[in-house]
């Protein structure tokens, strides 16, 4: 087992890692940039380094001072949480070539699945349903029109290195098409550093459901479940829920069964992440592979008692999985809400500054991950995760409810949050019937902007 673990991360899954490190008697380091010097990760690790400057790019991305942070304490393990380096294939190999364990899968995997071209090649091979589409990057206009007539409109135009929502873009027709193509490719090399881009059919109305892999380094893989992860804005997660209102038993033995297959093709060790959208006829399709715990994880930690965070740091020490398949059970509900630094009424503009007031809710069914605090002063250069609030119940319903009271006695003051907008889907009767789509913030609820 580990004896010390740098946590090259930030925010609320640096305290959590921390958190799951402290209860398994492992020692903890933070690194943090100048403008988080009296971040909650700072205080509560066993030690931390400042790594640089406030932009990512000077700190929680700068490879040669994280890694001379690492050697400095002595850590044996660095987990990298979500976002930033987490999916650095380069990282991973430069951890390893220290000889400190990076908690992940292996760089190889993480190359694999970091290109979207080549994991839905790789599962196409495998048997797994993928979106029709180019098999390789679009290399001019011809090549996507003549893609875009051979699976019809509408079509959607995505980055090969995409993540977070960004460098996607859908068309209803050629010159739509053409543009796309030009602005996809050039955010695509500005945010990722790969312009290569690729043309997938748009499926109406889908629903996003992925499912929780758990992958030791004896070769044992299992899956958690699915969250349902519908509720986005502009293709980016609000709300998930663990299960999903319209998996079955039936349903969720095979897309489980494909997304271990999945994780099986691409070598996999670690926690990761299969994803599908299950469109309306109920055939679903993969879209991609995250190679790392993700955001939304408390939800399957809540309905199937595994804490990810401590699985992932034992496979990665090198244990063998504690639990079969079969031995795995969801049990009543999980949602969570994203409460991000953002202004709903106003396009989600960005909203740092200081938190003067600060009170969380409680009680029977409710669990929040945040690292915010009264006197805390939220920065303007990352991203605008504040907390995760995650309700449990033995029906949705009574998530929901319990969601409901847990949103009202939520305050973060004075600076502009998304409880709102929250309040509103938990009080909207489509939501409480399940009956949503990836459309239903920008269409239904009519709050998000055209692409
Ligand atoms: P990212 O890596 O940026 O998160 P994903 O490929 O995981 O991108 O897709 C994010 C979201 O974008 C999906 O959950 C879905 O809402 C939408 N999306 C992606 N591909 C398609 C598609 N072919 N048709 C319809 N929606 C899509």
């Amino acid at each position: 087992m580990f004896s010390k673990i740098l946590i090259a991360n930030r925010g609320e899954i640096a305290v959590r890692v921390i958190r799951a490190c402290k209860e398994m008697g492992i020692r903890t380091v933070a690194i943090y940039s100048e403008a988080d010097r009296n971040s909650l990760h700072v205080r509560l690790a066993d030690e931390a380094i400042c790594v640089g400057g406030p932009k990512a790019e000077q700190s929680y991305l700068h490879i040669p001072a994280i890694v001379s942070a690492a050697e400095i304490t002595d850590v044996d393990g660095i987990h990298p949480g979500y976002g930033f380096l987490s999916q650095n294939a380069h990282f991973a190999e430069i951890c390893e070539s220290c000889n400190i364990t990076f908690l992940g899968p292996s760089a190889q995997s993480i190359r694999l699945m970091g290109d979207k071209i080549a994991a839905k090649d790789l599962m196409r091979k495998t048997g797994i349903p993928i979106i029709p589409g180019s098999m390789a990057a679009v290399r001019n206009k011809e090549d996507a029109l003549n893609t875009a007539r051979r699976i019809g409109y509408p079509v959607m135009v995505k980055a090969a290195a995409g993540g977070g929502g960004r460098g996607m873009r859908v068309c209803h027709n050629d010159v739509r098409l053409i543009s796309a193509l030009m602005t996809c490719q050039a955010e695509a090399e500005a945010s990722f550093g790969n312009s290569e881009v690729f043309v997938e059919k748009y499926l109406q109305e889908p629903r996003h459901i992925e499912f929780q892999i758990l992958a030791d380094k004896q070769g044992h893989i299992i899956h958690l479940g699915e969250r349902d992860c519908t509720i986005q804005r502009r293709h980016q997660k609000l709300v998930e829920e663990a299960p999903s209102p319209v998996v079955d038993a039936k349903l969720r033995r095979k897309m489980g069964e494909l997304a271990v297959r999945a994780a099986k093709a691409a070598g996999y060790t670690s926690t990761g992440t299969v994803e599908f959208l299950l469109d309306k006829d109920g055939g679903f399709y993969f879209i991609e592979m995250n190679t790392r715990i993700q955001v939304e994880h408390p939800v399957t930690e809540m309905v199937t008692g595994i804490d990810l965070i401590k699985e992932q740091i034992r496979v990665a020490a090198g244990e063998s999985l504690g639990i079969k398949q079969d031995e795995v059970t969801m049990e009543g509900w999980a949602i969570e809400c994203r409460i991000n630094a953002e202004d709903p009424a106003n396009r989600f503009a960005p909203s740092p500054g200081k938190i003067t007031f600060y009170h969380e809710p409680g009680g029977r069914g409710v669990r929040v991950d945040s690292h915010v605090f009264t006197g805390y002063d939220v920065p303007p250069y990352y991203d605008s995760l504040l907390a995760k609030l995650i309700t449990t119940g033995s029906t949705r319903q009574e998530a929901i409810r319990t969601m409901q009271r847990a949103l009202e006695e939520y305050f973060i003051e004075p600076i502009k949050t998304t409880i709102p907008l929250h309040k509103q889907i938990f009080s909207d009767p489509t939501f409480w019937r399940g009956h949503i789509a990836t459309d239903y913030i920008d269409r239904q609820l009519q709050l998000g902007e055209s692409e």
